[in-house]
């Protein structure tokens, strides 16, 4: 369950599973599951590995580097408090560990972006606890 912060928008609500991922956000730092029996590496955050059911799951800080596999323009945001920025890129980001992640590309007009292109995330804080990633070309 979500809370919603004073612009309207969703605020993403940690649970056990997620709550490393969560804290390494607001630490300004993008966390990885990464398989200690088979080397998956992960997102989003589950119990288990995704790819041998392994419980044995270790957080790994990630590069925040990656590339963009897709990506599409939204001009009609589909929940509240989004409205003043659109329009806005919703990019699926490769990231160099492997794993693809939804997110939004910021710092880059709609029409300049392409695939493969270079991005690394940041950070912006959406309430005092929780701190989204997003994405913006890499400098
Ligand atoms: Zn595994």
């Amino acid at each position: 369950m979500n809370n919603i912060n004073p612009t309207g928008k969703p605020v993403p609500k940690p649970n056990p599973e997620t709550q490393t991922y969560w804290d390494g956000c607001a630490a300004g730092e993008l966390r990885l599951q990464h398989c200690d029996d088979c080397g998956h590496v992960q997102f989003y955050p589950r119990k288990l590995c995704s790819a041998c059911f392994s419980q044995n799951v270790s957080w790994k800080a990630a590069s925040g580097k990656g590339t963009i596999r897709s990506w599409s323009t939204v001009v009609a945001p589909g929940a509240p408090g989004f409205q003043e920025e659109i329009p806005f890129v919703s990019v699926l980001v490769e990231l160099a560990e492997g794993p693809t992640m939804l997110s939004v590309l910021r710092d880059c007009a709609p029409e300049d972006v392409d695939f493969d292109m270079p991005v690394e995330v940041i950070f912006e804080q959406r309430s005092e606890e929780i701190h989204i990633p997003y994405f913006k070309p890499q400098a």
